[in-house]
């Protein structure tokens, strides 16, 4: 007798389970099963996603549908349209072996008809948003008023969303004598309330500790200063060249800014939030699940139904306003049996939130620091290596491979291989060895002079018809620096350089990362050499920044040009 067996579920099922490859049940579905077959009882389980809570209800409401009606008698609902269609899904995977059970799976966004007739021709199970049950329900498209199980799946995000009023309502359609199973990842006062209101004493299971987080998530956080979030989140992304990750913003907003700007930056990124039509949503959602994007950039509400079990990290690029919601983002990691990192990005002055968390989580954080320029270079340089080795050689490469030979003749292994690597390597290695640590928040040290001072190159000069005065006065309005902050400015025809103190170094350097004007980018960068221009020019040309923040890759031919490069770039790998 399997593990699956000895909780009492019925053949068909445990046929599906085994087409499905489940071996063992998970701690809910081993809590909540065997209660859920033998009693018509209530109950509130604490489980998070990915614990199997699905098959934890999906199984014994599948095992307790009378089949040879087609009456309305469970009614699952659930947050998003995601995990709505999520859970139709495997309940339909469940049932695969029970013919004659149809699940309906019921939505805002897609036509309310065609879920009318689905519900119509006998969905004995309906899974819903709240928002379009109580649509149809008012519309008496749907009838709920015999139901036997009714499960609130994710209570507390639906509480969240402001499902409060909608909950109500339609539970007030279904009757007393009805089974309710309500599981939530956290228990906030607003859950208990409703656990209260339309529960009696229901059976209690918890899996892992109250509001815990999953046991095989790893935390960690990372003190950089306010102006640093961007690069820390590239920083952390190139040290993890195979991350897999949700990236979690506070608005749509800076949701979608964040995703444009790493998806200038070449990473391969997406961003999902409740701005986008649900067209929109559902290929972002499609390149996540075939890794096309890697790091999917969205705001809590939009994140709450992926179902993706192969997130290898969770960034808080800004920390959740509710500190509950930490346990949502990071839960969308380590799912199913593996393990994952959530990383917080943090400022100073949050940082007495990581103790809140802590208690929430009832785990420790780690502070870990954003990996220095090093660190990077020698990670991607072993990651490269080890692409190139599992490369698959193209066909058509064959036909060009005697000529490609010929130029490459007289080269030894050794300087092929040094060779070959460079060529992708520099380009990145040249970015980050002009960067500082940013967790060490310390002013870029590479030409400050003994006097605490930093003299910068800009390329905009005469030319474009500043002069000290008004190239000063440019700097004061971008910075906000006072008159006597920025000195020495000395216009030249296509460039010029100026100095601040060395304190201000790193915001300048910032300010400057991405700045555009009139259409053009403005490039600013610390000078070796005070007057040294011919240097200043050579290394501009050699040394183009790899990102977004780079002059010659977004302006290849100076002011004004357009980037033709650049769509073609983009496409092509981060390196
Ligand atoms: P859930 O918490 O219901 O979202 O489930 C998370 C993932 O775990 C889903 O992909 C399920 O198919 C999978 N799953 C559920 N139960 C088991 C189990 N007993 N063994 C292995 N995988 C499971």
């Amino acid at each position: 007798m399997n593990k699956f067996e000895q909780l009492g579920l019925n053949e068909a099922l445990l046929n599906a389970i085994a087409d499905m490859g489940f071996v063992d049940p998970s701690e809910v579905q081993e809590k909540a099963i065997p209660v859920l077959l033998e009693q018509d009882t209530d109950m509130v389980a604490l489980a998070q996603t990915g614990t199997g809570k699905t098959a934890a209800f999906g199984f014994p409401m599948i095992q307790k549908i009378d089949v040879q009606s087609k009456r309305t008698q469970g009614l699952i609902l659930s947050p998003t349209r995601e995990l709505c269609l999520q859970i139709a899904q495997e309940l339909k995977l469940y049932s695969k072996y029970m013919k004659r059970i149809n699940v309906a799976a019921i939505y805002g966004g897609a036509s309310i008809s065609s879920q009318a007739s689905e519900i119509k021709r006998g969905a004995q199970i309906v899974v819903a948003t709240p928002g379009r049950m109580k649509d149809m329900i008012s519309r008496g498209m749907v009838d709920i008023t015999n139901i036997e199980y009714c499960v609130l799946d994710e209570a507390d995000e639906m509480l969240n969303m402001g499902f409060y009023e909608d909950i109500t309502d339609i539970l007030s359609h279904t009757p007393e004598e009805k089974s309710t199973w309500l599981f939530s990842a956290t228990m906030p006062k607003e859950v208990a309330r409703i656990a209260k209101k339309f529960m009696t004493s229901p059976v209690e299971i918890t899996v892992g500790s109250k509001n815990s987080g999953a046991q095989n998530v790893q935390h960690e956080y990372y003190l950089v200063s306010g102006r640093d979030r961007y690069p820390a989140l590239k920083r952390l992304a190139d040290a993890n060249p195979d991350i897999f990750s949700v990236v979690f913003c506070r608005t749509k907003r800076d949701t979608q800014k964040v995703a444009e700007k790493l998806i200038e930056d070449g990473y391969n990124a997406g961003a999902l939030h409740g701005d986008l039509s649900q067209n929109q949503r559902d290929i972002v959602m499609k390149s996540f699940r075939n890794r096309q994007i890697q790091m999917l950039v969205a705001t809590d509400v939009a994140a709450r139904g992926i179902d993706v079990d192969d997130v290898t990290h969770v960034i808080n690029y800004q920390l959740p306003d509710e500190t509950e919601t930490y346990t949502h983002r990071s839960g969308r990691t380590g799912r199913a049996g593996k393990s994952g990192i959530s990383m917080v990005i943090i400022t100073k002055s949050e940082l007495k939130k990581i103790k809140s968390l802590e208690r929430i989580i009832q785990q420790e954080f780690e502070p870990k620091k954003i990996p220095n320029a090093e660190e990077i270079c020698e990670i991607q340089l072993y990651h490269l290596a080890s692409n190139i080795k599992n490369t698959t050689v193209h066909k058509e490469v064959e036909g060009y491979l005697p000529a490609v030979m010929d130029v490459l003749e007289g080269l030894d292994r050794e300087e092929l291989i040094k060779k070959m690597v460079s060529v992708e390597f520099s380009r990145f290695a040249n970015y980050y060895n002009r960067t500082s640590d940013l967790d060490q928040p310390s002013a870029n040290g590479q030409s400050s002079g003994n006097d605490g001072s930093t003299r910068y190159f800009i390329n905009v000069g005469a030319k474009d018809g500043y002069d000290w005065k008004s190239l000063k006065d440019f700097l004061k309005a971008q910075t906000g620096l006072e008159r006597d902050d920025v000195y020495k400015v000395d216009v030249k025809d296509s460039f010029s350089f100026f100095n601040t103190d060395t304190t201000h170094a790193e915001e300048i350097l910032q300010i400057f990362s991405e700045f555009k004007m009139d259409g053009r980018f403005i490039n600013v960068e610390v000078s070796s050499n005070a007057g040294g221009r011919g240097k200043e020019r050579k290394k501009r040309r050699e040394g183009s920044r790899r990102s977004g923040n780079s002059f010659e890759r977004k302006n290849p031919k100076g002011f004004g040009s357009k980037n033709k490069g650049g769509k073609q770039r983009q496409k092509k790998s981060r390196w």
